[in-house]
């Protein structure tokens, strides 16, 4: 059951009060990079408590938004090849150069929609065929992905790693210029990293950083303390989730992630090759690596492609909102779906258009 207490009506308005107080008179761009922020700050409204100038946007919140046409292509050609290729439900629908997953399927491939990895595992345990995990998620779901292959999954399960790391991504937005005041940080990614992964964008980039949870309150709360930080001049890290944050985060996830994973450069889609902001399986696991294991030399055409007249490298990057596409609920929508922010539950564009498609509700 959702925490009530933290949804007062009451305590909102005194909030949005507090914020009013503390805003400044010029813009100020707060960016959250979390999918499930965005649902919150959506599905409440809580936009419609704002003063106008103080804007608060999604960057590259939503995984399976900014998963590289590549990695979609690679996991089509392991699925056309004959193999089982398991994967959550909205990544099968994102577009690929020529494909889809759902689309491999039409077309005979054997593509499994899983709720976890110990689905898929499960499921090559029970069949002699090839079955490909198509991980994908950030800090939040690799640890579950590297447990599974500390358990020594069976030889016939392999994973094609997609996993992706959102500090690094949170940088990319800072360089060369932007308009970013704030970062919102994701509250389920830090109760794995803890708060010094970010201790780097207040020191080096001048930029306050608030970690915040998930009910209204917590985020109206999270925005007051960034506006607060930002009038005194003084940015820091500051952790306004601390019933699931700790400042160490998770060490044993944190451990775990690091015997199986190690960092390596990643393209996003709509961001480009990002410096150590992606997984990779360490040697030790070579074994279950896919990319080792199966012929996947194949020529992507780009690996951030979007359809023409699609604004997903804008919404990722936090440079427009869904409204501001011109194909926004026109021909791109939920069930024909143009662009990746459409798809992915976690995209901005597919939240807005769950929730009646406006600005402020
Ligand atoms: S509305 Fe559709 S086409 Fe426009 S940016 Fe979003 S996903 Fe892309």
């Amino acid at each position: 059951m959702k925490d009530l207490h933290f949804r007062d009506r009451a305590k909102a308005e005194e909030l949005a009060r507090v914020i009013a107080r503390l805003a400044p008179s010029e813009p100020v761009k707060l960016v959250h990079v979390c999918g499930t922020h965005e649902v919150t700050i959506t599905e409440f409204g809580l936009r419609s408590l704002l003063p106008p100038q103080v804007e608060i946007l999604e960057g590259p919140g939503c995984p399976v938004c900014v998963t590289p046409v590549r990695h979609i292509d690679e996991a089509v050609a392991l699925a056309e090849q004959g193999h089982i290729v398991a994967t959550f439900g909205d990544m099968a629908r994102v577009p690929g150069t020529h494909k889809s997953l759902e689309g491999a399927r039409g077309a005979g491939a054997d593509v499994r929609i899983v709720y976890s990895v110990a689905d898929a595992v499960e499921l090559a345990r029970k069949t002699t065929k090839e079955v490909i995990f198509f991980a994908v998620g950030f800090e939040t779901t690799a640890p579950t992905v590297a447990a599974a292959m500390l358990d020594t999954p069976p030889a016939n399960f392999s994973l094609l790693v997609s996993h992706k790391l959102i500090p690094p991504a949170m940088a990319a937005l800072l360089q060369g210029e932007h308009d970013i005041s704030g970062f919102l940080a994701p509250g389920h990614v830090s109760t794995i990293i803890g708060t010094k992964p970010y201790e780097p964008f207040p020191r080096d980039y001048g930029m306050p950083v608030v970690i915040g949870g998930f009910e209204p309150l917590d985020i109206l709360y999270s925005i007051a303390l960034l506006l607060r930080q930002l009038r005194e001049g003084e940015p820091k890290v500051e952790n306004a989730y601390t019933r699931a944050v700790r400042p160490e985060g998770n060490p044993r996830a944190q451990a775990i992630l690091s015997e199986v994973f190690e960092p390596t450069d990643h393209y996003w889609r709509g961001m480009g090759l990002i410096p150590g902001s992606g997984l990779k399986l360490r040697e030790e696991f070579r074994d279950w690596d896919a990319r080792a294991k199966f012929d996947l030399s194949l020529e992507s055409e780009s690996d951030e492609a979007l359809h023409p007249g699609c604004r997903c490298a804008q919404v990722i990057t936090a440079k427009a909102t869904p409204d501001q596409c011109p194909l926004f609920l026109k021909v791109c929508n939920p069930r024909t779906p143009y662009g990746p922010c459409m798809v992915g539950e976690e995209g901005m564009c597919h939240i807005w258009a769950r929730y009646g498609g406006r600005p402020k509700l």
